[in-house]
C-alpha cells in the first residue's frame, strides 16, 4: 500500500476494465510530482491485482514501467483498486508512429533494442501476450532521445502454463495463438515483428481487411516483409515473423542481430 493519496486529474486511457488517470499528491496541490494511476472496480480489480503482481516481479528493469504501489479508494460508494505507475510524459509508441514522415532504420533499431531488452527480462518468467504500440510507453530524455518501456501486463501469463483460449490484440497476434491459443515467448516476438514493420512503414502489417479475413491471413497467409528496406532489416523481420514459432529467434538472440548491433548509436 502506498502512503500518499493521489488526486486523479485527466484520463490518459480507458478500456473495458477501468481507467488510467494522471494524478498528483492530494496534500500538495501544486506538486510537479505526477504519476499515472490505473484503476478498476470489482470484478476487473482482480485482474488488475494480477497485473500489479507481474509489475512487482519485474521491478527494476529500465525497459518496464515501474510500479510505486497500490491502494484502495472509495468513489461513488464503490471500492476502487488503484495501481500507482510512473507517468510517461511522451505518450505511447503509437503516438511516435503517427508523427508524419518515416522513421529512419537507425531510429527503429534504437527503439527495437529497448523493447527487446524489456522482453528479455519479461521472458525469464512471463509472456506479455499483448505487445503492441499502445502498450509501449515513451519517456522523453534530456538529450532529445526517447526511452521506451513496456506496460499493460493485463493479459500476461507465466511461461509454460497453458491457457485454454486466445487472448491478445488480433493484428499483432501470431498464427499459433490465433489458431490454437498457444501463447509462449515466441508469440511476443511475432508481435515485435509486427511493430517493427509498423515503425518502418508507418502502416500495420495487415491492412483494411475484415476480422475473418484477418484471422485467415494470420493463420494461412505469409506476412509481407517490405521490399524497400535494408537486407539486415529484412533478415531481422524474417527471424521475428517465422510462421513456425520454433524458428523464431528469442529476445536474447535478437539483441545480437546485426540490425541491432550495427545500428548502435543514440538517435533523437
Ligand atoms: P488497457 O489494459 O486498458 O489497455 P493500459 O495499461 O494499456 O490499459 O493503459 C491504457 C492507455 O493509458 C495506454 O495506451 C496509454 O495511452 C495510457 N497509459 C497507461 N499507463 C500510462 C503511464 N504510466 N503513463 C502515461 N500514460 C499511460
Ligand atoms: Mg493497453
Ligand atoms: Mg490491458
Amino acid at each position: 500500500m502506498s502512503t500518499v493519496k493521489w488526486k486523479k486529474h485527466q484520463i490518459l486511457g480507458s478500456g473495458s476494465f477501468g481507467t488510467v488517470h494522471v494524478a498528483s499528491p492530494s496534500n500538495e496541490p501544486n506538486s510537479t510530482n505526477v504519476v499515472a494511476v490505473k484503476s478498476a472496480s470489482f470484478p476487473h480489480s482482480d485482474s488488475l491485482k494480477m497485473e500489479t503482481n507481474f509489475l512487482y516481479e519485474l521491478r527494476g528493469c529500465p525497459e518496464i514501467v515501474q510500479c510505486f504501489g497500490d491502494d484502495i479508494s472509495v468513489e461513488n460508494n464503490n471500492e476502487v483498486y488503484n495501481v500507482i505507475l510512473e507517468f510517461a510524459p511522451g505518450g505511447t509508441l503509437s503516438d511516435l508512429i503517427n508523427i508524419p514522415g518515416k522513421m529512419s532504420e537507425r531510429l527503429v533499431a534504437f527503439y527495437t533494442r529497448m523493447i527487446l531488452k524489456g522482453l528479455s527480462n519479461i521472458h525469464e518468467l512471463f509472456v506479455h501476450c499483448d505487445i503492441k504500440p499502445g502498450n509501449i510507453l515513451v519517456f522523453p530524455m534530456k538529450d532529445g532521445t526517447n526511452h521506451l518501456k513496456i506496460a499493460d501486463f493485463g493479459l500476461a501469463k507465466d511461461v509454460g502454463v497453458e491457457i485454454d483460449s486466445y487472448r491478445g490484440t488480433l493484428v499483432y497476434s501470431s498464427p499459433e495463438s490465433v489458431e490454437f491459443g498457444v501463447l509462449e515467448t515466441s508469440t511476443d516476438i511475432w508481435s515485435l515483428g509486427c511493430i517493427v514493420i509498423e515503425m518502418i512503414t508507418g502502416e500495420k502489417i495487415w491492412k483494411n481487411i475484415s476480422k475473418q479475413e484477418l484471422i485467415n491471413e494470420i493463420v494461412r497467409g505469409e506476412p509481407i516483409i517490405p521490399q524497400n528496406i535494408s537486407d539486415i532489416a529484412k533478415d531481422f523481420l524474417q527471424r521475428c515473423l517465422a510462421k513456425e514459432r520454433q524458428k523464431r529467434w528469442t529476445a536474447d538472440k535478437l539483441l545480437y542481430h546485426p540490425f541491432i548491433v550495427d545500428n548502435l548509436v543514440k538517435v533523437a
